[in-house]
């Protein structure tokens, strides 16, 4: 099974009932280096029945108890740091420090799921009336989903996994198909740190997998996290399915820079978030809106820090910026530097006259793409790569109308030294996620992550509280031990 990445279920890896396969590859010399198995409707079936059998036990393990596996877990985990960091390199292309980052971010969530017995307290109100008290309880749902991207193949799965575990679900995951070895590190390092078998299953594959959970009466909930297209679908098709959904969908995330900002720092910034992770961050900038007259020093500022930029092998020590995923995605993210040009904008760096575009891997330069505005392609489409495009508006109210007509809204970040403006901006601006001074808002464990309009369909951010929320139920109990003197009939609607 060593070149072949398998399901994990109920416990052990498992090759499953499928024919199919898919190659998967090194990004960075374009080498296939192992396949992995396209799951069926079968797989899926196993996989919820060891998830059903599972819940039987772990819905009713006592909070402690599951907080244990959570703290073990997260030992595991920090013990595995830069192996799971390698694996997601070699298949995803990052720099390795990048990967480590996207593994330590998702320990974080572990680490919050370690505090389950206090996140899942509920309230209680004695004496709502005579000797009666109220009281609600938050109960996990049964076996829940999650559905996730090629482009954290450890932080997404780590933003869901431990908070639906350890309020006491079952969880199936069904990673990216371009990089699935690490969701079979994270499920067996769950075994390791004394996670029950079927607590933590991994069906790999595509569409028919997604579809068959999507369909499956036992599967209670689903978060998904990937493009607005199957978002939207996956949003639709479960929710009609009576489950309840979570789905994050694309970006075109927006930094503003005002005139009083500190212009080098802004430019460290935008360069670090527009090209980090070559792009592939649903939190990079990929819409620069510079304002007033500091437009074209901003630009020379960029551009010279694009030119010092180490593009190459994810795992080579001092590169910034790793391949694209793959040569399809790489090719589509070129496609639109020509047509920005054809649209009308000015291409200051194009990145396909870098050398390593050239080199076997799936290379490409970082661009830098000025006098962008609204109705080219360039602008309207989520790219997902090393490209950014800049909009000059001539105050912040533009600015903000700008962002505000977007059809994302996951972050967005200004860049000011002005309080007041930065205030006004957090205020006004239609986004899930706010930086001031930050141009790459992701919040932290303890707080949610998510947007609004077509980046998240449904109505709960992932992980922090409303993660808690999102899955478990809650139910109100009235409880009344009623003093014998005063017991009788009593015919009247019942009263405080
Ligand atoms: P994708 O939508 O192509 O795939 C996501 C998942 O859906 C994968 O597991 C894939 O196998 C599955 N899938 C793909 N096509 C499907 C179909 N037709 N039917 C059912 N399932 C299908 O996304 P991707 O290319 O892996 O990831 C990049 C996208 O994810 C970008 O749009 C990025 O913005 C987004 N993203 C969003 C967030 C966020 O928090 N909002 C975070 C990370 C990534």
């Amino acid at each position: 099974m060593e070149n072949v990445v398998a399901h994990y279920i109920d416990g052990k890896e498992n090759l499953g009932e499928s024919d199919r396969s898919s190659n998967v590859y090194d990004p960075g010399t374009a080498q296939v280096t192992r396949s992995v198995v396209l799951g069926t409707s079968l797989d899926v079936d196993s996989a919820v029945a060891s998830a059903h059998q599972a819940f039987a036990t772990w819905g009713k393990t006592p909070l402690s108890q599951r907080a244990r596996v959570m703290f073990a877990y997260r030992e595991v985990l920090e013990r595995n740091v830069t192996n799971i960091a390698r694996v997601i390199s070699n298949e995803h292309g990052k720099t390795l420090p990048d990967a480590i980052g996207e593994v330590r971010r998702g320990l974080e969530v572990v680490e919050f799921a370690c505090g389950i017995p206090q996140l899942q307290k509920s309230q209680y109100s004695e004496g709502v009336s005579r000797e009666v008290d109220t009281f609600s309880i938050r109960q996990p749902l049964g076996v829940v989903a999650g559905i996730t991207p090629f482009n954290f193949p450890a932080m997404v799965p780590l933003w869901m996994i431990p908070v639906a575990i350890a309020t006491g679900n079952t969880f199936i995951l069904k990673p990216s198909e371009k990089d699935p070895s690490t969701s079979l590190l994270l499920a067996s390092l769950f075994s390791e740190a004394g996670g029950p078998d079927g607590v933590f299953n991994v069906v790999q594959g595509d569409k028919t997998v997604v579809d068959a959970l999507l369909d499956h009466s036992l599967v209670r909930a689903v978060s998904f996290v990937g493009s607005t297209p199957i978002a939207r679908y996956i949003y639709g098709r479960a929710s009609a399915n009576g489950k309840r959904v979570q789905a994050l969908g694309g970006a075109k995330n927006h930094m503003v820079v005002l005139p009083d900002a500190d212009l080098e720092a802004a430019a460290d910034a935008v360069v670090s978030a527009a090209y980090g992770s070559a792009g592939e961050r649903c939190m990079a900038i990929s819409a620069l809106v510079l304002v007033g007259d500091i437009a074209d020093k901003m630009i020379d500022l960029i551009s010279d820090r694009i030119a010092k930029l180490h593009i190459g092998y994810g795992i080579d020590e001092g590169v910034d910026m790793g391949p694209l995923v793959t040569a399809e995605h790489r090719d589509r993210v070129a496609s639109f530097i020509e047509t920005a040009r054809k649209d009308g904008a000015r291409v200051v760096v194009d990145g396909r006259d870098h050398k390593v575009a050239s080199e076997a891997g799936f290379y490409l330069g970082a661009s830098l793409i000025d006098n962008v505005t609204p109705g080219m392609a360039v602008y309207d489409n989520e790219i997902f790569g090393p490209v950014l495009s800049c909009t000059r508006v001539a105050d912040s109210n533009a600015a903000l109308e700008l962002i505000n007509s977007n059809q994302f809204a996951n972050g967005a970040s200004i860049f000011t030294r002005s309080g007041s403006a930065a205030r006004y901006f957090q205020s006004e601006v239609s986004a899930g996620m706010v930086g001031i001074n930050v141009p790459i808002p992701v919040p932290v464990a303890y707080y949610s992550f998510g947007g609004y309009k077509d980046s998240l369909f449904g109505d709960t951010h992932v992980h922090g509280e409303e993660g808690v929320k999102f899955y478990t139920r809650g139910k109100v109990v009235t409880q009344r031990w009623v003093h014998e003197s005063r017991r009788g009939v009593d015919f009247g609607f019942p009263q405080t």
